[in-house]
This record gives C-alpha cells, structure tokens and sequence, in this order.
C-alpha cells in the first residue's frame, strides 16, 4: 500500500537508500563487466601462448606434442593439409562445453588450439553471487543510517515545533531554539523569531494604547461622575446647576474630541480613510489655518505673524493636510503663555521641497521627550495637557497627516526656548 503523505524523514530515508543503491548497483555492473572482460583477456591471450608455443615445438621438433599438450592442459589439434599431425585426446571440444578457441595457420600447416573457460565462469559466477548478496545488505544499511541521520538532521525541527505549539499571545516573548544560525533551519528561526519579535511589539503597543485609551476616556467619565455626584448632595440655585452642567459637558466634549480623533487615527492606520490628492496651493491652505486658529492666539493676548512666500503647489489632500496644519498651530497656541510670539510660514526650497514652520516661544521640548511626542498619548508635562484640553493625539495625527501628503515633519526645540515644527513636503 502506498503511503499518501510520507513524512520528510521517510522522503529523505527513501532518497538516500535509492541513490546510493543505484550507484553500488552501477558501479557492481561496472566492476563485473571489467573483470569479465579482463578475464577473458587474459584466456585469449594464454590461448596465443599455447599456440606459439605448439608452433615452435611443431617447427623445431624440440619436444614431444603429447606431453606438451598434457603439461599445458591444453587441447589441440596440428595438420598438414588433410594429414592429422596430432591431436589431443577428445578432439575437437564438445561444442556443448565452454571453450575458448584459437587457431595459427600457413600454407603447409595449421594448428588449432583450444582451452576450457569454466574456472573463468565459475569466477564470474562467484563475483556474481557475492554482488548479489552484497547490493541489498549495503540497501538495507543505507536504509537504516539514512533514517538514523534523517533523524539527527531534522532534529532541530522537531524541537523549533515544539516551541511554536507553546508561543500564544501572552508568551510571545518566547523564541525558537536556534541550534546553528549559519545553516537553513537556523536562519528559519532566525526569522521567524524575528517576526515573533514584531509581533510581541506590535502586541505590546496595542496594550499600552488600550490602557491609555482606556484610561484617557475613564478621566473625564471620573470628572463627570463626581462633579454629578457632589453637586447631588446639595441643592443650588439655578446658577450653580447651570455650570455644574457647563462643566460636565465640557468633559463631554473632551470625550467627544477624544472619541473622534481615536476613531481618526485608528481609520488612517488601518489605511481606511481615503485620500483625494489634489494640487494645492500651501498659502490658501495655512492662511486659511492662521485665519481659523487667529481668535484663540488673540484671546492669550499673542502674536501671530504669517509668511508666505509665492505660490507653493504640492499635490495633497488638503483636508488631511489642513489637519495636521491646525494641529501643530493649535499645540503652539495651546503650550505657549500669554503675550507669546507664534510664526507660521510657507516658503519652497531650492531642492525643490514645500516647507512648512510652525514656530512658538513657548516652553519647548525637552530633547529627552522629543522622539516620543509623536507617540499616541505621549505627554511631556501631563497635567498642563489636561488642562489645555489636550487629548494627546495631536502630534500622532499630525504627522499621519503630513506623512500621508508624502512629508516628513521635524521638530527643533530647546527646552525653555520655544519650539519649531518644520513639514516637509515634495512639490508637484
Ligand atoms: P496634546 O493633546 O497633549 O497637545 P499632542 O500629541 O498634540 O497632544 O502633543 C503631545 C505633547 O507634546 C504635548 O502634551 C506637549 O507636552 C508636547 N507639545 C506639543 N506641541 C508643543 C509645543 N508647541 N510646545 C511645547 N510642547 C508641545
């Protein structure tokens, strides 16, 4: 019966046995044919011999045919024409029986020798039997020690296996036994523990950003919850109520803010949000950013100044764009204090790129914060966020947006000395 699906050590056992029974196999005909053909050779040639050596008795008279033919064991027959000179008893061979013939002839004699070739059959016959009883012995060992190194070399699967059984998704710090990482199965764990790696990443951001989300979204229901529950406990005048409520719905449009830019950033990085590129000109678009975002810069008492140099075409969305724009201008206003200097400007380079800067005077950012600002929640200075009605999804959507629009942002700040945002973007 056939086996449908064998494994990779049955495969690997059958292909080693196989191989290395067809050459024995070839090399056994090889070798027989050889000594075959050498032995034969060699009765030919004590056939010759014989006859010479007949000849020059014949010839010279130097010793008697008869007891030549019994010291050489050879049979054969001298004639002179139709006359019989000598011939050995038996003559002519049985031609039934194995012999191997020879014959030297001239005008006055001929001579016709003959020698029996059954100790050169029985040889071949003997080699024969050993080849035989040898080619499925050495099968049979190939059989076993290809099982047996199948088996050492497919070892090291057998344990990397094992492992990935165990690997769930709260053990994904676990790696795969890597034996030699310079053969094949070692470079295969190799990457496959490299890709448990960013999985076991990827996973542990998803936590973090569930227990921030989680948390984000938990303060302002806490706000609400115990703003509700004081104001319960005692009656107030209509006034009192009236900001009790001002107040929980402005947790409720912080929930909301919050909500909106989660569902925002989840949409763009699942690659939902479709993007409608088209030429824009980058005046229009941070004019009418500068122009939206002026009255909250006014109401701290700022300065607001906006450059703009030429037309700058860049091929974009200009909502999205328009977003991340609002809010690095939104974080400048928001961070710096009253009677602060904010600069928004658009200018092209001679490279050939649109740039975009977004300037304050402002605290800054310390350089140790500075990577991680763009991280979703990422806060320098928690509470004051808080307090500015941050969500702390800002930067993260900022520079989906830019990037989105082919860009790159850049951030430049000294802690205490302001803060400059710089999106870069090609122009079209
Ligand atoms: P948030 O909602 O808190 O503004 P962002 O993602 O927009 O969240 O910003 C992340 C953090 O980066 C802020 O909490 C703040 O600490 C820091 N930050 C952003 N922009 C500025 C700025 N212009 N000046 C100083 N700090 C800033």
């Amino acid at each position: 019966m056939m086996i449908a699906h064998p494994t990779v050590r049955a495969r690997l056992t059958l292909w080693h046995a196989g191989a290395l029974t067809l050459v024995i196999c070839l090399f056994a005909v090889g070798v027989f044919l050889f000594v075959r053909a050498s032995l034969y050779r060699s009765l030919d040639q004590q056939v010759r011999d014989d006859l010479a050596t007949i000849e020059k008795v014949y010839r010279e008279e130097t010793g008697d045919l008869g007891e030549l033919a019994l010291r050489t064991g050879t049979h054969f027959e001298v004639t002179e024409g139709p006359t019989v000179v000598h011939r050995t008893a038996g003559w002519p061979p049985p031609s039934a029986a194995p012999f191997r013939q020879g014959a030297l002839a001239d005008s006055a004699h001929r001579i016709v020798a003959a020698r029996d070739e059954t100790p050169v059959r029985q040889t071949l016959w003997t080699l024969a039997i050993i080849m035989a009883t040898a080619i499925p012995c050495a099968a049979g060992l190939a059989l076993i020690g290809g099982y047996f190194l199948a088996g050492r070399v497919l070892a090291p699967v057998g344990a990397m296996a094992d492992t990935a059984r165990r690997i769930t998704a709260d053990s994904l710090d676990a790696r795969l036994p890597v034996s030699n990482s310079s053969d094949e199965f070692g470079r295969l764990a190799s990457v496959f523990n490299e890709t448990l790696s960013r999985l076991d990443a990827a996973f542990e951001q998803l936590r973090r950003f569930t227990a921030d989300a989680s948390h984000e979204l938990r303060t302002p229901l806490t706000v609400m919850r115990s703003v509700g529950e004081v104001s319960l406990q005692r009656s107030l005048s209509a006034e009192g109520y009236r900001e009790v409520i001002g107040s929980m719905l402005e947790e409720v449009d912080r929930l909301t803010r919050l909500v909106e830019n989660l569902l925002l950033l989840t949409r763009a990085e699942a690659g939902r949000i479709p993007l409608t590129r088209a030429s824009v000109d980058l005046r229009d678009l941070v004019a009418g950013v500068s122009d939206g975002l002026r009255v909250l810069a006014e109401e701290k008492n700022q300065e607001l100044t906006v450059e703009l140099t030429g037309p700058i075409a860049v091929e974009c969305d200009a909502t999205v764009l328009r977003q991340g724009i609002t809010n690095l201008l939104h974080n400048a206003i928001k961070f710096t204090p009253p009677k602060g200097i904010i600069r928004v400007a658009a200018s092209s380079t001679v490279a050939g790129d649109a740039v975009i800067e977004v300037e304050d005077s402002g605290p800054g950012i310390p350089a140790a914060d500075q990577h991680r600002v763009f991280e979703r929640f990422y806060r320098v200075d928690h509470s004051r966020s808080r307090d500015t009605g941050g969500t702390g999804l800002g930067l993260a959507i900022a520079r989906w947006a830019v990037e989105a629009s082919g860009g790159r942002i850049e951030l430049e700040s000294v802690a205490g000395q302001g803060t400059l945002f710089r999106v870069v973007l090609p122009r079209s």
